[in-house]
């Protein structure tokens, strides 16, 4: 665990002013601890709650906190790779294939594409394992 407890807790706690905060300290660190166990740095853990609420409001739950830090994982732009020439056209983030007059994107096989196909296999698995009972 990269980061503490406490750490989570005292951010959480900036929102909760919010009307879907809860007040349950017991459910609260157990998101708490959910959400150290995933995050990689109090920025990760930042971005996580960031991304919670500009996208619902409602209360965190403790399986969505998974899925959540996998979304949120710092490996945009700074970290990737420069595009290539494949995948410049598509935004870096695509190589445009033609197939039977249609173009579509898909992963480029580059450095890059390659880092970004890895993040959507975590992403992917993340969510999975959320799903399990
Ligand atoms: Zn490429």
């Amino acid at each position: 665990m990269r980061v503490s407890i406490q750490t989570v807790l005292s951010k959480m706690r900036i929102l909760s002013g919010a009307s879907f905060f809860t007040r349950d300290e017991v459910v609260l660190n157990a998101l708490a601890r959910r959400i150290a166990t995933h995050a990689a740095d109090g920025e990760h853990v930042e971005r996580m709650l960031d991304s919670w609420v500009t996208r619902t409001n409602e209360m965190l739950r403790i399986a969505d906190v998974a899925a959540l830090a996998a979304d949120t994982r710092q490996a945009e732009q700074s970290e990737l790779p420069q595009p290539c020439e494949g995948c410049r056209a598509g935004g870096g983030y695509f190589e445009l294939v033609e197939q039977d007059g249609q173009t579509f994107g898909r992963r480029c096989g580059c450095p890059r594409g390659q880092r970004l196909a890895a993040m959507d296999a975590e992403r992917k698995i993340a969510r999975q394992n959320e799903r399990k009972p």
